[in-house]
């Protein structure tokens, strides 16, 4: 099965390059490893208090990274294809933060209202979430191209409104409690896991970002390639509806102010160091 696509997102910065490219996307999951890889090594150094747990997650990751590009592999080559589009998808190396969106949710016409005058090829762009045969000998390598990017952006789009759903919730839920969004890169959080959130609703707006219910603020995840999704896959509402919802994964609000020290001595308040504040 062929389930190349290309990435037409801009996302915000941190800038970094496109992680899907068409028809090298079975041969990147190898490639994009390394980088994720690297990463991870990142926050390991920095965050030396989960060091143990996170070398547990990359080798899971890893892990499983390794078998998905193995059953892509063979799958890809073999007649028996039983990897759906949506599987192939989610596990493209960077896009952990999506859920796999039941097929159900997706036939049902109600849940995609609007999305048809938002999506351009939309009827391609659906039948090939839901492997439908699509006539691809119809179309220019060109305007096949753009039902592919067509089907990421539907994808996205119809995520965004399926993670509000009892349904799509736990599945996300479930993906927070495997840390699979990351960590607060803050020392003092602690390594608490994030969620999914952006700025806006709205598609090619902001990019995503990860929010930290200790610290209660907005970070890049630490992946570039998750830099690149765009955040209204995710939208604005998922991450705190998640946290009201579940309030038991609420930390305890033990937020431990940074206090800042010169020789082991505390600085003047009245200092230009503490009155000044270029970013108000
Ligand atoms: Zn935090």
């Amino acid at each position: 099965m062929d389930h190349s696509l290309s990435h037409g997102m801009k996302g915000l910065p941190p800038p970094s390059s496109s992680h899907m490219g068409g028809h090298d996307n079975y041969s990147n999951s190898n490639n994009n490893n390394d980088d994720d890889d690297d990463d991870d090594d990142d926050d390991v150094a920095a965050n030396a208090n989960i060091e143990q747990e996170d070398d547990l997650e990359d080798e899971e990751q890893l892990s499983a990274a390794s078998s998905d590009v193995g059953s892509s592999e063979s799958t890809s080559t073999s007649s028996g294809d039983d990897t759906t589009w949506i599987m192939w998808f989610i596990s493209l190396q960077g896009n952990n933060f999506y859920c796999e969106v039941d097929v159900d949710f997706i036939q049902d016409d109600f849940n995609l209202t609007g999305l048809s005058a938002v999506v351009p090829y939309y009827d391609y762009a659906l039948d090939m979430i839901l492997d439908m045969d699509i006539p691809l000998e119809k179309l220019s390598d060109e305007q096949q191209e753009l039902v592919e990017t067509a089907a990421e952006v539907l994808y996205g789009l119809i995520h965004a409104r399926y993670i509000l759903t009892s349904r799509g919730m736990q599945k996300m839920y479930v993906k927070y409690l495997d840390v699979d969004f990351g960590r607060c890169p803050r020392v003092y959080c602690e390594g608490q896991p994030v969620l999914p959130v952006s700025l806006s609703d709205v598609p090619r707006t902001y990019s995503v970002n990860v929010f930290c219910p200790r610290c209660k603020d907005l970070y890049y995840p630490r992946s570039s390639k998750q830099c690149n999704i765009d955040g209204a896959y995710f939208g604005t509402t998922f991450a705190h509806l998640c946290l009201l919802l579940n309030p038991e994964i609420l930390p305890c609000n033990n937020n431990s102010p940074y206090i800042p020290r010169i020789y082991g001595f505390r600085i003047n308040k009245d200092s230009v160091y503490h009155t000044t504040t270029p970013h108000s």
